[in-house]
């Protein structure tokens, strides 16, 4: 069966305890959208991520009463029982933040530059190498993080002024990839020769065009061995971010490419924050690098399923697996393997539930009304009456059991 490509080789990165890269399974992270001074606000998203499965979270402290936040935070999540490393998303005075506030660096996993805003050039070197001495210092990782909104300007004019003088070998956009991957390993290299070791450096090269986003990951994938944090910035709202995530993460971690993902959704006002923790996880279970729950077939139904009870089926089981999961994980270490099939009709029903664990094929329009039931690809029962559902949900948890 072709499969993705060999995972590209990275060096890995302990970020409070959630490794990224060296082979580690491919992590999912999160940011909030709270204001990190609000405690409790700040507290009750990050919660809310870390259940949904966000393995790191990253919070904006952009001002002294956020990094005061930040180790209060910190302990309450504590108390609550929510060990989830927090990342800080520092831009312009991240260094100054850092040093003024040594128990919020002291309490965050891992620190995020941007080398747009805090560069190694001229005046802004000294920015620089104070937030890697002190990652040093509290021998904390550091993510370089890129992003095209926000890119190195002086980098960007050097690079085109060469591209100039050699005769415009390379198109604006080619111009404008470079400078981007550079950027990233040239501040990589700096923090290295501060000190910082390459197990302790994540790089992210963000830009908001699938096209050019696939580009600047396989170039810079193949320019270092740093562990590299994938996403599209600003990837839109609803079914356009979800869409164009999937497409651009999907292709680079197809080929390897990726340690840890983040999908940047715009939420809708009073929307859900936890979606794009649920849209990532979706994605790398869907495409076979990670098994959260079991993977629930269900089909798109079709004028064949009149009745509601086929999508409130599929629906219920999927969220009953879902919930059930912790419990079942504890008991039975690799149930999040099974397989279930939720069918509409004869047409496709037996066929697909006999290709997963336990499946139901509920009776289509004008169908006897009767659910055959397969289990390990043979027919076990056959259910009838108003509460199929839930005679169905106790032969999955019993299927378990054995
Ligand atoms: Fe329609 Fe049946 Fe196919 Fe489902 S399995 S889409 S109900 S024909």
């Amino acid at each position: 069966m072709a499969g993705p490509a060999m995972r590209r080789q990275a060096v890995g990165v302990n970020v409070g305890g959630v490794m990224v890269g060296g082979g580690a399974p491919i992590v999912v992270q999160s940011m909030t959208n709270t204001d990190t001074a609000d405690i409790e606000a700040t507290v009750r998203q990050v919660m809310a991520l870390a259940r949904a499965g966000s393995e790191i979270v990253r919070i904006t402290v952009d001002r002294d009463e956020a990094a005061a936040a930040v180790p209060i935070i910190r302990d309450r999540l504590a108390v609550l029982g929510h060990d989830v490393p927090l990342v800080g998303d520092f831009h312009y005075i991240g260094h100054k933040l850092l040093t003024d506030h040594p128990a919020c660096a002291d309490a965050l996993a891992k620190y995020r530059i941007n080398p747009g805003n805090v560069g190694f050039k001229a005046k802004r070197d000294t920015q620089f190498s104070t937030l890697i001495e002190l990652a040093l210092k509290y021998d904390k990782p550091v993510r370089i993080g890129v992003n095209w909104g926000s890119l190195d300007e002086e980098l960007l004019t050097r690079l085109m002024d060469e591209n100039a003088a050699a005769g415009s070998p390379l198109g604006a956009a080619a111009v404008q990839r470079e400078a981007i991957i550079q950027s990233a390993l040239l501040s990589a290299q700096r923090a290295e020769e501060i000190g910082l070791g390459r197990d302790k450096i994540i790089l992210s090269t963000k830009v908001s065009d699938v096209q050019h986003l696939i580009a600047v990951y396989q170039d810079l994938a193949a320019r270092c061995d740093y562990a590299l944090h994938l996403g599209l910035t600003e990837a839109g709202m609803g079914t356009k971010g979800v869409v164009a995530s999937s497409a651009a993460l999907g292709i680079l971690l197809q080929q390897g490419i990726g340690d840890t993902i983040r999908i940047s959704l715009t939420p809708e006002p009073g929307g859900d924050r936890t979606t794009e923790v649920k849209v990532a996880r979706e994605l790398l279970q869907t495409m076979g690098f990670r098994q959260f729950v079991p993977t629930v077939a269900a089909c798109p139904g079709c004028g064949r399923t009149t009745s509601t009870t086929f999508q409130t089926l599929a629906q219920d089981i999927e969220e009953h697996l879902s919930r059930s999961m912790p419990e079942w994980k504890e008991r039975y270490p690799g149930v999040e393997t099974l397989s279930v099939a939720v069918m509409g009709c004869i047409v496709n029903g037996p066929g697909e539930s006999k290709h997963a664990n336990i499946g139901i094929s509920l009776p289509g329009t004008g169908e006897t009304p009767a659910a055959p039931v397969f289990v390990d690809g043979q027919k076990v029962a056959t259910l009838r009456g108003a509460d199929v559902a839930e005679q169905f949900k106790l032969m999955v948890a019993d299927y378990i059991e054995k």
